[in-house]
């Protein structure tokens, strides 16, 4: 059979990464990326990008701790090379701080991070108003550098990409074998998901230079992630709010809980305001389907619904959804050797 053509909608981390792991587990595949936005105007480059994984309730935990250590560790790699300032990838380290101790003592990824412990008496002094906390040291991608490294590698790798909306997959069909769905929130109105749903999220992003670690309130609400150039500050988690443009009146509460917890932020200057929308799922969809249509088929796979985590597991769902591209793959050249027969 020819080389198999695989087009994949959506051009968010998870559309690029999993291009991306395509072409290095089927390098005889022609890929194509097909978006409606790309960087810088996507969720992703919205989101502070941390690695702190969120839960997923319906995904067991041994799939989302595997998801996040082969993101972990694909991107510590990353942050020990040459590459690793223009890719945005760094290191960070930082606070998780809890007004309430938690009932869960270790969360299921303590081991992926480095140095997890609890917090010395001394360092929670800093935090008067909580009574424990976590240290550690994770990863942090500064979210468009990172998508623009991504596409530099799918550019190299001879991936084609072209700003465009799709109505219905089936728009596809006749010039791509494969279909691989990406499209993050997007898939509400692709596929008609209605266990998708929109979680907003506003944020502001700051110049402070001198704010070297992160700070997390334990409810994950409220929290401060030094990148490279600018500090995400955060956050808003709103269920089912689909606006896009920010609001006066969160931007200031933002500022005001970020600067309870960390009060030189006062200084901070440049201050931008950012919102996205993070495609919420009681667990990712990642799943081969096969649509039919009067007897002609088209093969799909999923992997869309990341929502708070996307960052946090991207590598590692990419490789599972190649990994399901690989299986169609096979799929098609086992039908068309039994055609030849
Ligand atoms: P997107 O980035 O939205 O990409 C979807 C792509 O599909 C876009 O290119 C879009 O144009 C395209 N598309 C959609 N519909 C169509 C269509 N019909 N036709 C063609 N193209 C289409 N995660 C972390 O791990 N750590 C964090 O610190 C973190 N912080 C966050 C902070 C905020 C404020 C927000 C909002 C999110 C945060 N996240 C974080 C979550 C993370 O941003 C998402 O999980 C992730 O970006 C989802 O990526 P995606 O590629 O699925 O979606």
């Amino acid at each position: 059979m020819a080389a198999p053509k695989v087009a994949v909608v959506g051009a968010g981390v998870i559309g690029l990464s999993t291009a991306l792991c395509i072409m290095e587990t089927c390098p005889n595949c022609s890929v194509t990326i097909l978006s409606e936005q790309f960087s810088p105007n996507t969720t992703s480059d919205v989101a502070a990008g941390m690695l702190i994984p969120h839960t997923y309730p319906d995904t067991p935990i041994h799939v989302q701790k595997q998801w996040f250590k082969e993101t972990f560790t694909y991107l510590f790699a990353i942050s020990n090379s040459a590459e690793a300032s223009e890719a945005g990838i760094h290191l960070v380290s930082g606070w998780q701080v809890f007004k309430n101790t938690p009932k869960e003592e270790l969360p299921f990824w303590s081991d992926v991070v480095l140095g997890f412990r609890p917090m010395s008496k001394a360092e929670l002094q800093k935090f008067p108003q909580h009574q424990s906390g976590q240290a550690f040291t994770t990863l942090k991608c500064d979210c468009p550098p990172y998508l623009s490294w991504l596409e530099k590698r799918l550019k190299a790798a001879g991936v084609q990409m072209y700003t465009r909306k799709v109505a219905d997959l089936w728009e596809l069909h006749g010039k791509y074998d494969i279909i691989v769905n990406c499209a993050g929130i997007g898939a509400h109105q692709l596929v008609g998901d209605k266990k998708l749903l929109p979680v907003r999220g506003q944020v502001l992003k700051v110049h402070a230079p001198w704010v070297k670690n992160f700070i997390r309130d334990g409810d994950g609400l409220t929290y401060i992630y030094p990148g490279i150039h600018r500090i995400t500050l955060g956050g808003t988690r709103e269920k089912e709010n689909w606006t896009l443009s920010p609001d006066p009146g969160t931007t200031k509460d933002i500022f005001d809980r970020c600067c309870s917890l960390e009060p030189s932020l006062w200084g901070a200057q440049d201050i931008q305001v950012k919102v996205g929308l993070r495609p919420s799922r009681q667990c990712v969809r990642l799943q081969r389907e096969v649509l039919s249509q009067g007897g002609v088929k088209l093969l799909v796979v999923h992997n869309y619904g990341h929502g708070a985590g996307g960052f946090s597991v991207h590598r590692g769902t990419a490789k599972e959804a190649a990994g399901l591209v690989g299986e169609c793959i096979a799929a098609l050249q086992g039908s068309s050797s039994k055609a030849k027969l």
